[in-house]
């Protein structure tokens, strides 16, 4: 049956992020005056993939509720997200279901996980540019059900839509993302990105994502845009022709935008592209280090950040004018008993402020998973229990499970305190080399971030008085020693309401598990240092 000519009301829902969560930055976007930290950028990138005809309705959960007006106005529902908001997907499925309306799950997490969503009518797994047309076609044929699925690896992404930057609020976010490339040359054991997208990363055009950056521009934002890319340096050759560019659309639009990204730490070994990254107004870069421990990096195939000083590496990379933010796992099979005293060694040696320190994780559709599996040593894997940080270690240690959280407890404690957080702050404060850039003033920008600065001081003196003494002792070092860099210190300070007040649960939480694990095997348990 072929469905009637009236072109669909497609009702796209990005679920909530679970809370728990080291990404949620909820003190952050208080402070800042946005709903949640960026926008979604894959249902955006799909709604411009879909028939121009259909009418699109976008409700982001972590910043909107969805109504039952919202239903009722709906042909079909489309949803689904990252492992983080897996609960929320199926609440969803249900409550669409209940409005008697069809439901479209795709995404990385159903991807991974098809299984988990077989609830919904329609599954689109693996990466949208493969398979939505046969969907579509599906779908105006009448179907009621169906699963889809991409070839791996081969979508082509300089066939991909600008995403549909008029469906977004601008003014909800913190920041918003754009794509370069996907897929990751590396092999990490415990990565699924390169089970998703594969190990030879497929790049867009120059002239395609300038566009992007054009239709944002035109959309009138301004600030900070990530550049979402696992690897963003996965195809160096391919970023090197882009980044001259990308400097030129910089300096003729008077650098409306400043850029994050992830990259890997070979980053730090080429000065060429380092300075292609300033020149283009990069101010940030996750890094993964996962663990200072050179036996558990090469165990964990994540050789590139072997052989190599990470403080020398991170230094060369504030001295392009990025500040790094980086990823710390504890829970190797191949990790001693001193890994919490190397890693907050590492983390006070590479002076990195905002240290994501979490548990190893089996991810659906790992390596690390397979080999678990065949080890017999796999446990269930809880999204609905936050990330890695909070619902790690989903399978049997090899070290005492008490000893491995322990040394979690113990990074997060020292890593964590305000003392030694601030003081990082201050360090990367004086080294943070920030090139000067000639800007336009956008008055509205200057009002958010003025009213940005009235909150973060009520913040640090009035509700949160035990960060006071910490907060000034950083802005007086600023100001005396490298003023340039305030708006920085001022980012990385705010970023500490979260994580201060995150990595508190977490001991809390850890505390619970400790005297759990004691409490079973009968042992005197060792008394822990309480939560400050
Ligand atoms: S470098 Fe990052 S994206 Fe690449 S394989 Fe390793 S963890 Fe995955």
């Amino acid at each position: 049956m072929v469905r009637n000519a009236r072109p669909p009301n497609v009702l796209m829902v990005f679920p909530r992020f679970n809370p728990n969560s080291f990404w949620s930055l909820a003190p952050v976007c208080e402070v800042w005056g946005a709903r949640a930290p960026a926008p979604p950028l894959g249902m955006i990138t799909l709604a411009a993939m879909l028939p121009k005809g259909w009418n699109i309705r976008l409700i982001n959960r972590n910043s909107d509720d969805v109504t039952a007006a919202d239903f009722g106005w709906a042909d079909m529902v489309m949803t689904g997200g990252m492992l983080p908001q897996q609960d929320d997907t199926l609440v969803l499925i249900d409550l669409a279901h209940s409005f008697g309306k069809p439901v479209v799950v795709g995404g990385p997490a159903a991807t991974s996980s098809p299984d988990v969503y077989r609830g919904a009518e329609f599954l689109v797994l693996g990466e949208a540019e493969g398979v939505i047309e046969d969907f579509i076609n599906a779908w105006l044929a009448g179907a009621k059900s169906g699963v889809f699925e991409a070839p791996k690896f081969t979508a082509d992404v300089t066939k991909t839509p600008i995403p549909r930057f008029d469906l977004l609020k601008f003014e909800h976010y913190l920041y918003v993302g754009v794509q370069f490339s996907r897929g990751c040359p590396f092999n990490c054991e415990f990565c699924d990105i390169i089970e998703l997208y594969g190990r030879v990363p497929r790049a867009k055009t120059n002239a395609q994502m300038l566009a992007e950056l054009d239709a944002l521009l035109a959309a009138g934002y301004r600030g900070h845009v990530d550049f979402v890319d696992d690897n963003l340096i996965g195809n160096k050759k391919a970023l090197k022709r882009f980044l001259p560019e990308l400097h030129a659309w910089q300096r003729k639009h008077r650098y409306p935008f400043q850029f994050s990204t992830e990259a890997s730490m070979n980053l730090a070994d080429d000065r060429e592209l380092l300075e292609m990254l300033r020149e283009a107004n990069f101010f940030a870069i996750f890094v993964g280090i996962e663990s200072p421990d050179s036996e558990t990096l090469i165990s964990t195939q994540k050789k590139q950040n072997t052989r190599r000083s990470l403080a020398d590496s991170v230094h060369r990379i504030y001295a392009a004018g990025m500040f790094v933010i980086a990823g710390f796992i504890v829970g190797f099979d191949t990790e001693k008993s001193a890994v919490a005293e190397g890693m907050v060694d590492c983390i006070e040696a590479t002076s990195i402020p905002v240290a994501m320190v979490g548990l190893l994780t089996a991810l659906p559709n790992t390596q690390l998973t397979r080999r678990l599996e065949r080890e017999s040593r796999l446990l269930p894997f809880l999204a609905g229990a936050g990330d890695q940080c909070s619902a790690g270690l989903n399978f049997v240690t090899l070290r005492p499970r008490r000893d491995v959280l322990a040394d979690f407890r113990a990074v997060l404690q020292s890593v964590y305190d305000p003392a030694a957080y601030f003081a990082r702050v201050r360090h990367v404060g004086r080294v943070l080399d920030r090139p000067r850039l000639p800007e336009t003033i956008v008055w509205t920008t200057v009002l958010k971030e003025l009213r940005g600065l009235a909150r973060t001081l009520w913040a640090m003196n009035v509700t949160r008085p035990q960060l006071r003494r910490h907060f000034w002792a950083t802005v007086i070092d600023c100001l005396r020693h490298k003023p340039r860099n305030f708006e920085y210190m001022m980012t990385l300070s705010v970023f500490y309401l979260h994580l201060g007040a995150f990595a508190q649960v977490l001991i809390k939480d850890l505390d619970r598990q400790i005297a759990d694990l004691d409490a079973e095997v009968g042992a005197e348990a060792v008394p822990l240092v309480p939560a400050a």
